[in-house]
């Protein structure tokens, strides 16, 4: 082996890697004036198209988007013979890219990056290479894919095998024949979906290992789609354009049909609409709610089986090949040409794993629990170690002598899937935390190298050498990843996006799932921000404005935006009634909530004025009495009704399996404080006197409200206190108004732009209460004497206005000796926490709320 040489080759920057993404950071390194040096362990350009030669091997990504467009030039001499194009054709293609643009000088092939390791000294990485070369570079940049790494065997005795074994992953250049040969395909992901029909042709006997079926639609190969050639050819930049604020990187228009709503008849022309399409982020896009409702996955993935059933002539096999223990797209989902009708031909056999598993590979064959078979070849299409492999394969030592690999052994890290603590400098094109592999990589790829690009530009006009992410900016940023998988049904599948595929892999959603457009502006955001959650340093100085760029929950900011594109008046310029009425015609839309066992309205009588009261009774015997919890609605004293909140109502008695007495106080502006405190009052204690004939267990009482509904709960248990009665045994306070002191930083902060605002706040006060009566104990609890109040469970939310009065309560009642359960609702807006089954992600808020207020009963099992 050589020895490395004393003096290393002083570079700029290099590039690991001579795909897509290496090729195109190597020209913008070069039109910065950078020198720039890419490695490729490969002898030609290509990545992942160099490699993997199998049979059939195609994009699913339509060629005519899958496609560089930083050069339109490049984009008029090149044109793509078929719909997806097939590996050889798209590694010309990149061949082309390379010699067109001069790339091949600054590539050096058949080498390997071994080691990286940043000098904190010199602030540069030193790179050794598989040549045993050293290099030393400013930047290093890994542009080494996302699928690039193959998964090792890992069934028992895979080395034994005395015949040839090939791996999709790395095909023989010269290519294999197989014609008359018997033959073993292990993996029906897409690769091996891909292969499976072209190696039946050769083959005399095929016999396809499947653990785990999966969806697969037809491809319908052919030419370029006509009316995408023509929509590029009239606009290309447009088109572009489209494609990079789009979600998948593909230019189509998100439907807002949902599956539980649209008829059977259109249901079912959707499906087959995208079924004859043959495209990926068609089938992904049948239903607005497929990927984060499972009734509507399960609409699409039986219309599939269908297809499976209808194609696969004996129904033993087309049963076993047909999915069922993953949401369809929660898995890459295949496209293939002719793989199902393949299990039709006599001489191929579908082994389903699940029923007789892998015990051993032999010398001659493959056994199962079952059989044992001959094989003359055994095909590996067993997928890879994705996203991390490559990364970590290389030994990349960071600042503090710690390696990637070390760092990454719990979960990977990374802020924005491009950089990640510990490592200046160093860059991942694609990396985990991006769209990458959930989107169309070219135009991710695109997007990746123009930041960085610009990123090195913006230190080099700033006199700067160094950037690094800060340790609060990337848990932000993988706080938000796993945000917006979390309310997806992604996670609960066994699949490489989860590092579920290689064992001992840390089990999380390895990419950025919140779409392109939305990753596309928070990459420019970051950088508007003066690199917001970054540490800049050189000779021109040292900065750092540390932060998160995205906390709120994805699904509360999907919400705000349509709220936004509504262009309504502010409800603080409406009359009373107007608001009303929006409010009432806004309830009419929504989801209703979880199905309860029975609800019924009936009247509270009290002297002051009858009140409306709707009890919700869980499910289970109705003569069994259940902790009882009267609940008080939102709406600042002077909206809200019995229907506004029927559905957080069903959703707290079905989760607690209490009973739940809505109760529908008077409201201002026609009757003002205290009117709708004592009314609270008045009726927590007939509650408390009824509990009997109310289905409750006497002496177990709980209160809790929602904003001013939280308000008037807090104001009763010192009322209740003060008189001696009736015993309450704890508070849910949601998002309470405690105080009338509106100068706590919440409401500068959270004051415009999450629905309650400060405004309107001032709107409610003004209705409900004199200023005169604003430091009432009675209207602002905080305010009062708090001892010896009952247990309290206090939820605030991020991006509320209310935010501190709630913590100040829960600061003030704990210091009084009150036992306090302060629940956080991360990410959410004051309104978000109650919108059940709208806001998926509240869904674990209420959850804890729930559990706070069984807490209160210590004799009940909270209902899971
Ligand atoms: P994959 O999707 O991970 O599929 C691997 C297959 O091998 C799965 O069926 C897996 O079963 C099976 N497998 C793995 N280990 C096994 C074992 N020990 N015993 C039995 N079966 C085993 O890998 P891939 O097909 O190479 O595709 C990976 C990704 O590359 C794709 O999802 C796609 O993003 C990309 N790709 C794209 C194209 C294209 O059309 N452009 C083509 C190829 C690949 P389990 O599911 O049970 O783990």
């Amino acid at each position: 082996m050589n020895q490395p040489p004393s003096v290393p080759e002083h570079v700029d920057a290099v590039v690991v890697g001579a795909g897509f993404s290496g090729l195109y950071m190597l020209y913008r390194l070069r039109q910065l004036g950078l020198s720039a040096k890419v490695i490729e362990a490969a002898d030609d350009v290509g990545g992942t198209w160099y490699w993997n030669r199998y049979p059939g091997a195609r994009c699913d990504i339509p060629t005519t988007d899958y496609t560089f467009s930083f050069d339109p030039e490049l984009e008029k001499e090149w044109t793509w013979s078929e719909k997806y194009a097939t590996q050889p054709e798209i590694l010309d293609y990149l061949r082309f890219v390379a010699d067109r643009h001069g790339l091949r000088s600054d590539i050096e092939f058949s080498t390997a990056v071994t080691a990286a390791r940043w000098d904190e000294q010199d602030k540069r990485w030193e790179l050794s290479t598989s040549g045993g070369a050293r290099i030393s570079c400013r930047f290093y940049i890994m542009a080494t894919g996302c699928l690039s790494m193959p998964k090792q065997p890992d069934i028992e005795g895979a080395d034994r095998f005395a015949g040839p074994v090939y791996f999709t992953s790395r095909w023989p250049h010269e290519g294999v024949d197989f014609t008359g040969q018997r033959v073993a395909v292990i993996g029906t992901g897409s690769s091996g979906i891909q292969s499976i029909p072209l190696i039946a042709r050769q083959a005399s006997a095929l016999t396809v290992f499947q653990r785990t079926p999966n969806f697969s639609i037809p491809a319908r190969n052919g030419p370029a789609p006509a009316d995408r050639l023509e929509r590029i050819a009239q606009d290309r930049d447009a088109y572009r354009h489209d494609a990079r604020w789009s979600r998948g990187g593909v230019p189509i228009e998100p439907t807002d049909v949902l599956g539980g709503t649209a008829s059977p008849e259109v249901r079912r022309e959707r499906f087959e609409a995208a079924w004859e399409q043959g495209e990926l982020f068609g089938i992904l896009n049948v239903f607005a709610d497929q990927g984060v409702n499972p009734a509507t996955n399960e609409l699409v993935a039986e219309m599939i089986r269908e297809k499976i059933r209808s194609t696969v002539t004996d129904p033993a096999t087309a049963e076993a090949l047909c999915p069922k223990d993953h949401y369809f797209g929660t898995k890459r989902p295949c496209l293939d040409t002719g793989y199902f009708e393949t299990y039709n031909l006599p001489h191929v056999r579908l082994v389903d794993l699940r029923r007789q598993p892998i015990v051993s590979i032999t010398e001659d064959g493959i056994e199962t629990a079952d059989e044992s078979f001959a094989f003359d070849a055994i095909v590996y299409a067993t997928g890879f170690d994705a996203m991390t492999g490559a990364l970590v394969a290389v030994d990349v030592t960071g600042r503090d002598g710690t390696s990637l690999e070390a760092k990454w052994a719990g979960r990977p890290s990374t802020y924005l899937g491009l950089m990640t603590t510990g490592f200046p400098n160093f860059f991942m094109l694609t990396g985990p935390g991006s769209p990458s592999v959930l989107s169309n990589m070219a135009v991710s790829i695109e997007q990746h190298v123009d930041w960085v690009a610009g990123c090195l530009k913006d230190l080099r006009d700033q006199g700067l050498e160094t950037i690094e992410p800060t340790a609060v900016a990337e848990a932000g940023w993988n706080q938000h990843v796993q945000d917006c998988a979390a309310i997806t049904l992604h996670p609960t599948a066994n699949s490489w996006y989860m590092g579920a595929n290689v064992p001992g892999k840390p089990r999380f959603f390895l990419p950025y799932i919140g779409g392109v457009d939305a990753y596309r502006q928070a990459c420019d955001d970051v950088a508007a921000q003066g690199y917001l959650g970054f540490r800049l340093a050189g000779p021109g100085g040292e900065r750092c404005q540390d932060g998160v760029i995205r906390s709120m929950q994805p699904d509360v900011a999907m919400v705000l935006e349509f709220m936004a594109s509504l262009g309504l008046p502010p409800m603080e310029s409406l009359s009373a009634e107007d608001a009303r009425a929006f409010m009432a015609a806004a309830a009419e839309t929504r989801p209703p909530g979880p199905a309860v066992g029975e609800i019924t309205d009936g009247v509270i009588p009290l002297p002051a004025a009858d009140l409306p009261y709707r009890l919700y009774r869980p499910a289970g015997p109705a003569e069994e009495p259940r902790p009882l919890v009267v609940y008080f609605h939102g709406g600042g004293w002077v909206l809200g009704n019995l229907d506004s909140d029927d559905p957080l109502c069903r959703d707290l008695c079905a989760r607690t399996g209490a009973v739940v007495v809505s109760v529908n106080y008077r409201h201002a502006p026609e009757d003002r404080f205290p009117a709708a405190a004592e009314d609270a009052f008045a009726a927590v204690q007939w509650a408390g006197a009824n509990a009997i004939e109310l289905g409750g267990i006497p002496g177990q009482l709980a209160v809790a409200g929602w904003s001013a509904g939280a308000n008037v709960a807090a104001v009763a248990c010192q009322l209740a206190r003060d008189a001696g009665g009736p015993a309450i045994s704890g508070q849910l306070l949601i998002c309470p108004v405690v105080d009338s002191d509106m100068t706590r930083p919440s409401y500068t902060e959270n004051g415009d732009g999450y629905i309650l605002t400060t405004p309107l706040m001032r709107w409610f006060w003004d209705y409900y209460a004199d200023p005169a009566d604003r430091t009432d104990p009675r209207l602002a609890p905080l305010r009062g004497n708090l001892d010896g109040l009952p247990s309290a469970a206090i939820v605030t939310a991020d991006f509320d206005p209310l935010r501190d009065d709630g913590l100040a309560y829960a600061r003030a009642l704990t210091e009084a000796g009150v036992p306090v359960r302060l629940i956080r609702a991360r990410g959410h807006t004051h309104t978000s926490v109650t919108m059940v089954d709208v806001v998926i992600s509240s869904a674990p808020v209420r959850a804890e709320m729930a559990a706070a207020l069984s807490a209160f009963f210590p004799a009940t099992e909270p209902v899971t």
